[in-house]
Order: structure tokens, then C-alpha cells, then sequence
């Protein structure tokens, strides 16, 4: 689906997500990937709106051939770029349920949506949309935070409570949800009993860093666990490789680090996607849109081999 780039220059077009053919129907689709263009609930700097405007522009450098697979991911599956959905900055709760409306749209279609934020407030819109059809699903969660934390300024509902909340609307798998990249320091020592509270299994910034392969085996063994939505917010990346974000926290996975535990997805049952938290004001180089694509390829590639039955 995507055009080669030996055909036609990479540069050259119109700009969509890894050069896809945009369309509104997810019908006889695997895979659609939408923009979520929302950063109203950022508590620290915002601009990650313009986030899937970032990444279309930066994926004209994304390549299809995944050596995992052996084969373009653009010929195992059937994707195209859904556009975005029209996301208000000033009403949250309605541009969650438009994001909720559009995931359900997809998901119910047979196809995964892979949606582009926008803050990770949009994640709670895409977990709502994703129980509508598959029921609760287990969580995969990149990130430097839990987002279990507590109100912010009487505000309960932030980038930084999504998954509180996930958990509280009953639309997480009980036992099913893995954090991987937490890290501090943090407002309270609450902010990290907070997330194993919930039941959530937290794998820190030093389990990666003291043995990647582990923390790599410990997510391929979620194969055959039934159905996960991955989110991956991208100051999970220390700011040294991933700055372009709203809320940066050094101490942080390397490119190559996050890659490789996308990678290790291969094979589990993943229903939904998100990459969020890319903020393009604070990307002068481009390098943080760049490493989503790579981020939103390898997911991909992973989604193409849990289809065909293992790589
Ligand atoms: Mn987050
Ligand atoms: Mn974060």
C-alpha cells in the first residue's frame, strides 16, 4: 500500500502517516492509523497537537521491509491513514469520546487502530473505544510515568491519571497490565506504590538497564495472553534521544532499548496502538518524530507477525 520510494521520491507528495493512501473507511482494513491532535490535558508544556503532523512529515522515511517478518509489513497487512479525528483544545471529555467513537469505528471494522497523539490523555478516548469492542484488554505501557498519579490543580482527569482511570471504568484486564521505563523522582511516595496498588506490574527504568533481554523475554511471554492495546508515550526515551516532549525525564531507554522491547511484541495479540507525547516545538532536530516512526513501524511489523501466526 505504501508507494515505493523507488518509484516516487520520498519527498515528494502529499504528506501522510509512512506514506499511506489516506482514507475514512476501516472496512477490509488490518490496520488504520489516525491522528489524535489534542494536548489539553498536558500539565507541564504543551504542544503535542502537532504531533501527527510531526510524524506524517518524518514517515516519509519509514521503510516497509521488517526482517522479522521477511516480507514488506505493507504487504502482510492492509493499512491506510485515517486522517485525524477533529479534537477541540478547550472540551477534553468530548474530544475523548470523538477519539472513543473513531477507535470503536475501527476496532468494530475487524481492523487496529494505531492512533498518533496528542498527550496522553488521548489514550483514555482509545481505551474507552477498544472495551466497546474487544472488552477490557490487557495494557502494554511504555512510559516514564505511571499516569496513576493524583489530581493536578482539583483537576482529576490529566495526561497523568489516564490509566487511574482506565482501571477505575473497569476497561484494563485485571492482571494484564506491564509498565515498562517508570522512573522518578516523583511528587510523593505514593506516586510509586500507586500503579502496583492497581496491580499493575511495573518494570523500572533499572530492570531495563540491568537486563534488557529479560525485560524482553518477560514481554514476549505475553503471547497467547489474550488481547493488549500498547501505549507508548515517548518521554519513556531519556530526552538525550527523544527531547521533543512535554514533560522530559532524564535517566531514560535509548532508541535502540525501546526498539528492541517493541520488537520483542512480535507474536502477542495486539488490538490497539498508541504513540503519544511528541511535542514538535521542542524537536529542533526532528529526532524524537523520527524515532515514533521507527517506534510506530516495529509495532507494525509486530501486529504482521501475531497475524500470520509467529514470525
Ligand atoms: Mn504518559
Ligand atoms: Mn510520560
Amino acid at each position: 500500500m505504501s508507494d515505493s520510494s523507488r518509484k516516487v521520491p520520498r519527498f515528494a507528495g502529499v504528506s501522510t502517516f509512512l506514506r499511506l493512501a489516506q482514507q475514512d473507511s476501516p472496512e477490509g482494513l488490518d490496520v488504520m492509523v489516525c491522528g489524535a491532535p489534542f494536548d489539553g490535558g498536558t500539565t507541564f508544556r504543551p504542544g503535542a497537537r502537532f504531533g501527527p503532523r510531526a510524524v506524517r512529515d518524518a514517515s516519509a522515511l519509514s521503510r516497509g521491509f521488517a526482517p522479522a517478518l521477511g516480507q514488506d509489513l505493507f504487504q502482510a497487512l492492509r493499512c491506510a491513514d485515517g486522517g485525524d479525528v477533529a479534537c477541540v483544545p478547550m472540551r477534553l471529555e468530548q474530544s475523548l469520546d470523538d477519539i472513543r467513537a473513531r477507535v470503536a469505528q475501527i476496532a468494530r471494522a475487524g481492523a487496529v487502530p494505531a492512533v498518533v497523539g496528542g498527550d496522553h490523555t488521548v489514550s483514555l478516548g482509545v481505551l474507552r473505544g477498544l472495551a466497546e469492542v474487544h472488552g477490557p484488554v490487557g495494557l502494554i505501557h511504555f512510559d516514564a510515568h505511571s499516569d496513576t498519579f493524583g489530581p493536578a490543580w482539583g483537576v482529576d482527569l490529566h495526561h497523568g491519571t489516564v490509566f487511574r482511570h482506565a482501571a477505575a471504568e473497569g476497561l484494563l484486564r485485571p492482571g494484564a497490565v506491564v509498565q515498562i521505563g517508570i522512573r522518578g523522582p516523583f511528587t510523593a511516595a505514593a506516586d510509586v506504590t500507586a500503579p502496583r496498588a492497581l496491580g499493575f506490574e511495573v518494570i523500572d527504568i533499572d530492570a531495563v538497564k540491568a537486563d534488557l533481554a529479560a525485560v524482553a523475554a518477560r514481554l514476549a511471554a505475553l503471547a497467547g495472553q489474550g488481547p493488549f492495546h500498547v501505549s507508548f508515550d515517548m518521554d519513556a526515551v531519556d530526552p538525550a534521544y527523544a527531547p521533543g516532549t512535554g514533560t522530559p525525564v532524564p535517566g531514560g531507554l535509548t532508541s535502540y532499548e525501546a526498539l528492541r522491547l517493541v520488537r520483542a511484541l512480535a507474536g502477542v495479540s495486539i488490538v490497539g496502538v498508541d504513540v503519544v507525547e511528541i511535542s514538535p516545538d521542542h524537536d529542533p532536530t526532528g529526532i524524537t518524530a523520527l524515532l515514533a516512526v521507527g517506534v510506530l513501524t516495529e509495532l507494525l511489523a509486530a501486529l504482521a507477525v501475531a497475524r500470520r501466526g509467529g514470525p
